[in-house]
């Protein structure tokens, strides 16, 4: 008899972190180092050891596959993990589907995304090297109210970058960090050369997640009691957020089924290795079938439209050079409603996986992906943060697509968080106010010729 969800209880969450780099690199899929911009050779653990604690750095360059979580972190999971897989059985009767969708559901935290789930480790390995202060940039700001409750949790204080056009379009994520006791600030600011350069060639700068990592980057490095704490895209956040997909294991196997296609939203590509890098191990390493999909906005399309290229982290260009699907470090996307997918971008990791032929990317208009938000929140009841809603458009098309060909597909979806601070969006959607963003061919042109020789 299927349910309506499947619940596991405090024992079921993982005790360790899957560290795919060495099932990748068995696959004939290593990933690539990152490189020093001037030298192009591989950089070491000191290159970064001004901005994270050497905990993380070394997870970052990890070859073991599984990281034992610290008791005190999985303490912390424990207020809102493991979280609940649906079966979205409303929403496939709406569809008129044979498909069967799942949905985990990250929203439940109290940050209401995915991202805790690395900001309670981040915060726990800084406190544990003695560090006082974190900076760190966010864009609709679910990144810096993540981190602001675990720096609170912590004993760390916390100064945020907010990328401005959120800052205007989204009041409540900043009360959120300023409950939570962080500084936020408007990116780009007066207060760092990065920002102000940015505001010289343009007073009106919508910011972007590229140039707020400039600024905290830029201050972290300038003060030895300050360490840069990073949301998405770096090889050990990919990590943390491995709890996700290892619980939809267990939760699969107590539905019976076994997903044939894994989807999420990718901004840096967090929450979509979350679920699907335990799934891809299974395709590595035992041979599954699995296929892999990353939603992302058409009007940032870095996996479908940008080039697997050693480029910066960073607008500025102060970080090494990572290889990752970029559309050129100074591309500033259009300020659409998902601003936690406006990164220029991808995370290596995943993008050595959309390289080789394992992940494929899709990219979607906001209207669009309003439509699914909308048809969702009236099946299956939770508002859809924007970012998600891109997960759940592709789903809607993998259950069409099954409709079509008449078989039964497993869609297995991550749901990173809800919509509740994302209303004004829901308003000017509602109200047909709610724009499209062409793809901005030429504004990329001009960001890709920026990107350095290798
Ligand atoms: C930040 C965010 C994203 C995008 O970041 P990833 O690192 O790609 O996961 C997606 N969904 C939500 C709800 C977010 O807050």
């Amino acid at each position: 008899m299927s349910q309506y969800k499947y619940l596991l209880d405090e024992k079921s969450i993982p005790t360790h972190w899957y560290n795919i780099a060495p099932d990748m690199a068995a696959a004939g899929s290593p990933l690539p180092p990152p490189i020093h911009p001037a030298t192009h050779q591989p950089i070491g653990p000191e290159a970064l050891a001004p901005l994270f604690p050497m905990a993380l750095i070394q997870q970052e360059v990890s070859t073991e596959r599984n990281i034992s979580i610290p008791d005190e972190v999985r303490e912390v999971y424990k207020l809102w993990r493991p979280t609940p897989l649906y079966r979205a059985h409303r929403l496939e009767q709406a569809l008129q589907t044979p498909a069967h969708i799942y949905y985990k559901y990250e929203g439940i935290s109290p940050a209401g995304s995915h991202k805790p789930n690395t900001a309670v480790a981040q915060a726990y390995y800084n406190r544990e090297a003695g560090i006082k202060r974190l900076t760190t940039e966010t864009g609709a700001g679910q990144w810096g109210s993540a981190l602001a409750m675990a720096c609170n949790f912590f004993g760390i204080e916390l100064k945020v970058y907010m990328v401005r056009v959120s800052y205007q379009q989204k009041p409540y994520r900043r009360i959120m960090m300023e409950t939570w006791g962080a500084k936020v600030l408007a990116s780009p600011t007066n207060e760092t050369n990065a920002g102000r350069s940015i505001l010289a060639q343009d007073p009106d700068s919508p910011g972007s997640l590229g140039i707020a990592i400039s600024e905290a980057v830029e201050e972290a490095a300038t003060r030895d009691d300050t360490n840069y704490s990073l949301g998405s895209v770096l090889n050990h956040v990919l990590l943390h957020q491995t709890v996700i997909g290892q619980e939809a294991l267990q939760q699969m196997e107590l539905a019976g089924e076994y997903p044939d296609v894994v989807i999420g939203c990718v901004g840096g590509g967090s929450n979509y290795a979350g679920l699907a890098l335990p799934f891809m191990r299974e395709r590595l390493v035992e041979g599954k079938k699995t296929r892999f999909l990353a939603a992302e906005p058409e009007a940032c399309p870095t996996i479908t439209r940008g080039e697997y290229l050693y480029d910066f982290g960073d607008t500025a260009g102060t970080t090494p050079l990572m290889q990752m699907h970029t559309l050129g470090h100074t591309f500033i996307p259009a300020g659409i409603h998902a601003g936690g997918l406006r990164y220029h971008g991808m995370a290596p990791v995943i993008s050595k996986l959309v390289a080789d032929g394992y992940v494929q990317g899709r990219a979607y208009h906001q209207t669009k992906v309003f439509d699914a938000a909308i048809q969702f929140a009236r099946t299956e009841g939770i508002i859809p943060a924007p970012e998600s809603a891109h997960a759940i458009q592709a789903a809607v098309d993998e259950a069409l697509a099954a409709r079509e060909a008449g078989d039964r597909r497993v869609i297995l979806f991550n749901l990173s968080g809800h919509g509740h601070f994302d209303l004004a969006a829901y308003e000017q959607y509602l109200s047909g106010k709610l724009e499209d963003y062409a793809y901005p061919a030429e504004k990329v042109r001009e960001a890709m010729a920026g990107i350095p020789k290798v």
